[in-house]
């Protein structure tokens, strides 16, 4: 069970409100736009959102924002997140613009941005990712300094709970399952992760669309171990003519069947946001069983042309951040469906 250590300070940030899970614009394209995953997302989107509303492109907004998420120590993603099995913290990261141009960093060590890496693969090399130490070397060489492989100290408590089982058992993402208007904090009670990532979709004042995604990797993960975050089409995906999509939770099950790129796909025939993301997360629930999908939580998200936006849920627990105005940054409950 969770304990509620604090609220997300949305009040001081003049943000409140919640609201549905889906939004369809009746008028002209909404724009600009962007949205993120889980309660992190406000203060990523808040970063983002300086840079969209002077007329950046989505792209510098959607690096800016989850380099928030990525340098908060207290946080699931970045240097101070739990660590895979054998001690040592692994990032993993994708940036994706409106050309389909693309950049990927994963096993990534002692990097604190791992997505400004991630971009630097996609506009220096001709590569899309680039891995462990290829990625190290390559972000060092790129001037980015290497930090100390210490664990944050409450990493470091986790993982000494962790050893006492040793148990490979990964934890099924949820915020806040019972009070869905306020915020679980990121680690719970045992010192674990509840989720370990953000992915950011946005559209500019001229209407194109970025996407960056980036994480710590489900906690206490074996060694090597990659999820769906940094994979373009799983993680994330952007397609400038119809819309982008991103995903968090149980990153092979994502990768099992291309979660972003099928979101957009989706879109591309004419769903909205919202069911475009249920749709994929049925696939999942029918792929796994609804048994075993209870196991697990995915989320997606997603926005089109239009400014519309929308997620959705394997179960009750998953939020993302949405922001369009000065004063429209707000969490959105995931709907879900078991
Ligand atoms: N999708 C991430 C992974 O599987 C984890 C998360 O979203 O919390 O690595």
């Amino acid at each position: 069970m969770l304990h509620r250590r604090r609220f997300l300070q949305l009040g001081s940030l003049g943000l409140g409100a919640f609201s549905f899970a889906g939004f369809k614009a009746a008028g002209p394209t909404r724009k600009p736009i962007v949205i993120s995953t889980w309660d992190t997302g406000i203060a990523a989107n808040a970063a983002a959102w300086e840079v969209l509303r002077n007329g950046g492109r989505a792209l510098d907004a959607v690096e800016k924002g989850v380099m928030v998420t990525e340098s908060s120590l207290n946080c699931c993603v970045g240097l101070g997140a739990n660590p895979d099995r054998d001690g040592y913290v692994t990032l993993d990261s994708c940036i994706m613009d409106e050309h389909a141009n693309c950049g990927s960093v994963a096993f990534l060590e002692r990097i604190k941005h791992p997505v400004s890496v991630a971009r630097r693969v996609m506009e220096k090399t001709p590569h899309v990712m680039l891995v462990g130490s290829g990625a190290q070397q390559f972000a060092v060489a790129e001037g980015f300094p290497l930090e100390s492989p210490a664990l944050s100290p409450d990493a470091q408590k986790a993982y000494q709970q962790w050893l006492q089982k040793s148990e490979y058992k990964p934890v099924i993402n949820i915020e806040n399952s019972k009070n869905q208007t306020a915020f679980a904090p990121a680690r719970l009670d045992n010192g674990d992760w509840n989720h370990d990532t953000i992915g950011m979709v946005a559209m500019d004042a001229n209407g194109n669309l970025s996407g960056s995604c980036t994480t710590s990797g489900m906690g206490f993960k074996m060694r090597g171990r990659l999820g769906d975050s940094p994979i373009i089409g799983a993680g994330l995906f952007v397609d400038n003519e119809i819309g982008a999509a991103t995903a968090t939770g149980q990153g092979e099950d994502v990768i099992r069947i291309c979660g972003s790129h099928l979101v957009v796909e989706l879109m591309r025939q004419g769903l909205s946001p919202e069911n475009a993301c249920k749709k994929a997360v049925e696939r999942i629930i029918k792929i796994k069983g609804s048994q075993k999908a209870k196991e697990i939580q995915v989320g997606f998200i997603a926005i089109n042309k239009k400014g519309e936006y929308g997620g959705f849920c394997i179960q009750k627990g998953f939020s993302f951040a949405v922001c369009y105005a000065d004063n429209k940054n707000f969490m959105v409950n995931g709907k879900y469906i078991l």
